[in-house]
């Protein structure tokens, strides 16, 4: 048995092992959500980083959904079916458990993340491991199970390339499928050369061989695999794993243990059905058509010539998605399926990226499912980080209204309790802001006074505005009026148009023009 503190394995680097234990970003947390999403702006390398991976995802994505003639038809099948799951998820459980030990599998059922983790420690501690590897999984970052197998004394390396790289810098991931998003190849080179040892080089294909070796040698020695699952299927107790690295493959098939943590909404009834979300899980998140690998795992080896683990244990997690389950309103929260194309669409997101909503689950899928999954009083500012454009909605391949839960979550929050309600309206509803909205009232609400109001704007902005543009008018407004001035830190002030919208309509109806 390993116990706390013991020798790590051998085929660590010394590099490795002096990694910081505790993550730096360990104090970013939902709750300070406004001062990280501040720290976020004011970061100008991580905004271009984000502009860029954003803006390269979401074109792929618009080509890939063009790519099928019945992309609409696929995201409404693709909803009825999770719906249909959902609303019978107790039977299909059942029969997924039922079918994958059928096959070799161990099902285990965690309620929640304590009770995961202690499944994967003692299963590790029992054969002795000291070392697993990792492949991308949402779920495991959920249950923080690397600090919890650490606690045991056992290595968690993950073998992603984003998530190792994430690792190495001791950061968590800032996307749901791309965990670096917001490094830049030179950040990603310094970190190498600093952790690795490796010569100075932003060399692409040398920091990929660089990983790739090492981690090569991870697979090697690892006691345990331990991965996500992207759909489990009831009908054959199947897992199926994404990715596009190979790293997926060689975590389960090289084991002789592997642990996938499955959410409980993962399961879906039918093989067939993979069909439809194969089509449109990829070509959402990354725009490609099918990702370079799919493994599909029914139950453990057959015989020595067979591929995969000796032993496969499945621990079915709930953590808070019973919850969920319960009202019919936040049960489509469970129909995601991981793909990252609304965090892709999201104009919040773009500007401030995933560590900014201190949750392992960012942007607009997570400002809905973080309060749910943790609770609203950890994650209130959660629902407010939204300008409910409805892009994330359009985007969505199983059509989840991400804005209509926003709003629901929002009047839980407004008639929930005192304390939490407090904690939004304190940091949402300054005194600046009380007064500015109260006169933006009393302005619209008088159609005499809106008018008058805007001659008046007009005939003052005619003072400052040069060449169409009033962009110095921002350093006025920083010395008399500081919250105004926080528009114009980023972009110009546009100045109003020379005629109002309403005069403009009085002329036309003058001359009569439709
Ligand atoms: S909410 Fe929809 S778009 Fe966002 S990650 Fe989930 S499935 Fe993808």
């Amino acid at each position: 048995m390993v116990r706390r503190g013991q020798a790590l394995t051998p085929a660590l680097s010394q590099r490795e092992r002096e990694q910081p234990k505790q993550n730096f970003m360990d104090h970013l947390t939902p709750e300070t959500f406004d001062a990280n999403a501040r720290a976020a702006l004011n970061d100008v390398q991580l905004r271009g980083a984000l502009r860029y991976a954003t803006t390269l995802f979401g074109k792929r994505r618009l080509e890939a959904a063009r790519s099928l003639d019945n992309w609409e038809e696929l995201r409404s099948r693709a909803r009825a079916i999770k719906d249909e799951t959902l609303l019978h998820l107790d039977r299909y459980l059942e029969e997924f458990s039922a079918n994958a030990e059928k096959f070799g599998a161990q099902v285990h059922w965690a309620r929640d993340a304590a009770e995961a983790n202690a499944i994967v420690c003692k299963l590790a501690r029992e054969r002795g491991a000291r070392l697993a590897v990792k492949s991308k999984s949402m779920a495991t970052e959920e249950i923080h199970l690397n600090a919890a197998l650490e606690r045991e004394g056992i290595t968690a390396v993950e073998t992603d390339l984003g998530e190792y790289i994430i690792q190495l810098a001791g950061e968590t991931p800032s996307h749901i499928i791309a965990p670096a998003i917001h490094k830049t190849k030179g950040q990603i080179a310094e970190l190498f050369t600093d952790k690795l040892g490796i010569a100075p080089t932003e060399d692409i294909a040398r920091l990929t061989a660089t990983a790739r070796q090492v981690l090569r040698d991870k697979f090697g020695a690892a006691d345990i695999g331990i991965s996500g699952v992207n759909f489990g299927v009831a009908e054959t107790g199947t897992i199926l794993i994404l990715e596009n690295e190979g790293n997926i493959r060689l975590t389960t098939s090289l084991p002789k243990m592997h642990v996938a943590v499955m959410g409980i909404e993962k399961v879906i009834p039918r093989f067939a059905d993979l069909e439809i979300f194969l089509k449109l899980l990829p070509r959402s998140g990354t725009g490609q058509h099918l990702t370079a690998y799919q493994s599909l795992i029914t139950g453990t080896r057959r015989s020595a010539a067979d591929e995969g683990p000796d032993e496969l244990h499945i621990i079915l997690l709930d953590n808070g998605r019973s919850r969920m389950l319960e009202n019919p309103i936040t049960r489509q929260s469970l129909a995601c399926i991981r793909c990252g194309a609304c965090l892709n669409a999201c104009p919040v997101y773009q500007q401030i990226g995933g560590h900014a909503y201190g949750s392992v689950y960012p942007g607009p899928i997570g400002a809905v499912i973080t309060p749910q999954l943790f609770g609203m009083a950890k994650a209130a500012q959660l629902p407010y980080a939204s300008s409910l454009c409805g892009a994330c909605r359009e985007v969505c391949p199983v059509k989840i209204d991400i804005p209509e839960l926003l709003l629901y979550l929002r009047a839980e929050i407004t008639e929930g309790p005192e304390e939490i309600r407090h904690e939004v309206e304190s940091r949402k509803r300054r005194t600046s802001e009380r007064v500015a909205f109260k006169l933006w009232a009393v302005v619209m609400t008088r159609p005499w006074l809106y008018e008058l109001s805007g001659r008046v704007l007009r005939a003052l902005q005619s003072l400052v505005v040069r060449r169409g543009r009033i962009g110095k008018v921002g350093k006025v407004l920083q010395l008399l009026a500081p919250p105004l001035a926080a528009w114009t830190a980023a972009r110009d002030l546009r100045p109003i148009e020379r005629r109002s919208f309403r005069a403009q309509w009085r002329e036309k109806d003058r001359a009569g023009s439709p």
